[in-house]
């Protein structure tokens, strides 16, 4: 791509010098890893799949684009370290909007220390960037597959923010707190560090909390049960979406836990102290079933959607 060197070393302008063996400007980035297992992920934000250059500025798309996989290290319980980033760009691409993208993903990189070993351009049709993240572990990976039935059931934060904020963005507002959390997800890093001192799995929330309890459930070979009237919904959801709705949003990237009961006093302990809001949803059942009990404590059967809500990311 015409002026490739130039336009990387304008972009690695925003990020501070990686300490590592060998950074940026190499074949490849030599990293040195100080203890324990790396856990590595990879995930790309594209443009009118996962934003439009309407709706989103350039700003946060660069801290989108990091924040998915943040949430993904976050997620395992591991401690951000390093990441690459392959960057597509539509020929006309304003540097101004260039140095946007760097401005909105180095503030975040800053946040978690996380430093940019290395990367690529391209150019394409569209603005696409790929990141793939490496995080360092101190214990074990917190995966999906360590739930066992009684063990209860935590979300972090709020549910269906994002995606009341994508329902925002598509009738043409411009401002509220919802299209915030839609444009800026916050991952929750030090949450996942925490948890995975307590968890027995855990995941983050991307493709919305009934999807991705399936996933949870799958893994570990597990039903579960949610109370809808213990859900995190921020009063604008409640209202707009409803419970159940915001069961089936995505992007939230709140982390999802199944704590043993014998670790949930401690665990909640942990949290307050530690500034963490955490909310106990439900819990993991023998069987398959998934099911949601309502306010009134009944088993709500079959359960509306529940086990139907396979309908994936909104991007209408
Ligand atoms: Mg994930």
């Amino acid at each position: 791509m015409r002026g490739e060197f130039s336009l990387i070393e304008r972009f690695l302008s925003f990020f501070p010098r990686a300490r590592v063996p060998v950074g940026p400007g190499d074949d490849c980035a030599v990293l040195a890893p100080t203890r324990g297992a790396l856990c590595v992920t990879t995930d790309a934000v594209v443009e009118n799949v996962h934003f439009t250059r309407e709706a989103f500025s350039a700003e946060d798309i660069g801290h989108k684009a990091l924040a998915v996989n943040l949430s993904d290290l976050a997620a395992m319980g591991s401690t951000p370290r390093w990441f690459v980033c392959a960057l597509a760009l539509p020929k006309d691409f304003p540097e101004r909007e260039l140095r946007g993208l760097a401005r909105g993903m180095s503030a975040l990189a800053r946040e978690h220390r996380i430093a940019l070993v290395g990367g690529n351009f391209t150019s394409a049709h569209e603005l696409s960037i790929t990141i793939t993240a490496a995080g360092e572990l101190q214990g074990p990976a917190l995966t999906r597959s360590g739930g066992r039935p009684g063990h209860l059931l935590y979300m972090s934060g709020e549910l269906g923010d994002a995606r009341l904020g994508l329902i925002h963005l598509q009738s043409g507002k411009r401002r509220s707190p919802a299209i915030l959390r839609q444009r800026r997800p916050i991952p929750r890093v030090a949450l996942g560090r925490l948890a995975s001192r307590f968890a027995s799995a855990g995941m983050d929330i991307s493709d919305g909390l009934a999807q991705d309890l399936g996933h949870l459930c799958e893994a570990s070979g597990v039903g579960a049960e949610v109370e809808l009237a213990h859900l995190p919904l921020s009063p604008a959801v409640r209202v707009a979406l409803g419970a159940e709705r915001a069961l089936a949003g995505g992007e939230d990237y709140e982390l999802l836990l199944a704590i043993p009961p014998e670790r949930a006093k401690a665990f909640e302990r942990a949290c307050a102290r530690a500034g963490q809001r955490v909310t106990r949803i439900g819990r993991l059942t023998r069987g398959r079933r998934r099911v949601l009990r309502d306010p009134e404590g009944r088993l709500v059967t079959p359960p509306p959607g529940f086990d139907h809500f396979t309908r994936g990311r909104p991007v209408d």
